[in-house]
């Protein structure tokens, strides 16, 4: 058995809803890591927590370095309806919209990377006082171009910022946060009283992928966030789960004291939510381990897809060698590497491939597969997730 304790409300915690397949699992840059991960459910507070991967202050300090190569990349969100926009953009014009921030605000992106999305705002509101602060000094001259080096901070947010701030953001951070509780204390000292913390995080139960991402502690529910919130001294003013597709955007004011009588309501139904997604997985990985089985002999293999699904397809065989290479539709993945094996266009899939693994988002992949004009003719055997 693993312990676990639950990172919001200390409650011991039963078995991993969810483990990976043997000793791998992947994080949220696409990497594969030497460690199983597993999933815990907390009944009592209704948090999903993944336990921490290890040496992970070394991993942030050294390792993680998101879109670190030119200030232009940005990522872009996908609607249902189809419609797409720069997350970056869409976070801007998300806190104008619902925050009024008062004139010459002192606003802290905590655990802010580059902090794109402050430095878009203060070009927005001139007014701004941006303060950053972020566990890697691998951001440093992306904050040079903007701030104050006086307001910004690497390991420790400088003393005389307490009590002083107007606005707190965490922009898809509070999710890699080991200890949230730590955390949201220290930004409850940072904030004036009255103050504002604003934040958005993923929402795992509509962005199915955040649940087996290694580097997320932090899966938030509805009611985890309110624990977490109300027994650090905040008031919960919005959780909107629409605004931003797959995550949750949270507005919170500071008050006087924590409440740690805080009666958590019953997680009831949402276990059966946690539930569902931990077969979805589970499931998936099941398909990849009986369908390596089944064509042991069949010869070579390639994996449809470079991006997440490709990825954990890859973390969940047992047998790498096989794989000759990944293949994938985007021309900027195609002619570089992943695993050691090449990403090629279908076209250039090699002939002697006899089984292929299809590593996209399983509502679209056999429609996918059958658009691909040069794959109808091959003998190729294919698992769908
Ligand atoms: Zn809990």
């Amino acid at each position: 058995m693993i312990e676990q304790v639950c990172n919001v409300c200390g409650d011991s915690l039963a078995d991993p809803v969810f483990s990976t397949v043997g000793e791998k699992s992947i994080t949220s840059l696409c990497e594969l890591v030497p460690t199983a991960s597993h999933v815990f459910f907390c009944r009592r507070c209704g948090h999903v927590l993944t336990s921490p991967m290890k040496n992970i202050e070394a991993y942030y300090s050294e390792d993680y370095q998101i879109l670190i190569d030119s200030e232009e990349e940005d990522q872009l969100v996908s609607f249902p309806d189809g419609s797409k926009i720069f997350r970056f953009e869409l976070q801007v014009d998300t806190i104008f919209d619902k925050m009024d921030i008062p004139l010459n605000a002192k606003v802290l992106d905590y655990g802010c990377a580059k902090s794109t999305t402050l430095r878009k705002m203060c070009e927005r509101r001139t007014d701004l006082k941006p303060y950053l602060f972020d566990v890697s000094e691998n951001y440093l001259p992306f904050w040079d171009k903007f701030a104050d080096s006086e307001n910004w901070a690497v390991f420790d947010p400088k003393p005389d910022w307490k009590g002083n701030l107007d606005v707190v953001t965490s922009f898809f951070s509070l999710e890699h946060v080991s200890e949230p509780v730590a955390m949201m204390k220290q930004v409850h000292a940072l904030l004036k009283d009255q103050g504002f913390f604003y934040c958005i995080v993923p929402n795992t139960f509509t962005n199915t992928a955040d649940f087996v991402v290694a580097d997320h502690v932090n899966h938030f529910s509805v009611l985890s966030i309110h624990a977490l919130l109300v027994r650090t001294g905040f008031e919960v003013l919005e959780i909107d789960q629409d605004v931003h597709y797959g995550a949750f955007v949270i507005m919170a004011k500071k008050v006087d004291s924590a409440n740690l009588d805080y009666d958590f309501p019953s997680s009831e139904s949402l276990a059966s939510a946690v539930n569902e997604l931990s077969e979805f997985w589970s499931g998936i990985s099941r398909k990849i381990e009986e369908f390596e089985q089944q064509n042991d002999l069949e010869g070579a293999v390639a994996i449809y897809g470079s991006g997440f699904y490709g990825t954990y397809i890859a973390s969940c065989l047992t047998d790498m060698e096989k794989v000759v290479a990944f293949v994938d539709q985007n021309p900027f993945r195609q002619g570089l590497k992943l695993f050691g094996k090449d990403i090629v266009s279908p076209e250039k899939l090699p002939v002697e491939t006899r089984v292929m693994y299809v590593g996209l988002n399983p509502t679209i992949a056999r429609e996918s597969i059958r658009s691909v004009g040069c794959l109808a003719d091959r003998n190729i055997s294919y698992c769908y997730l």
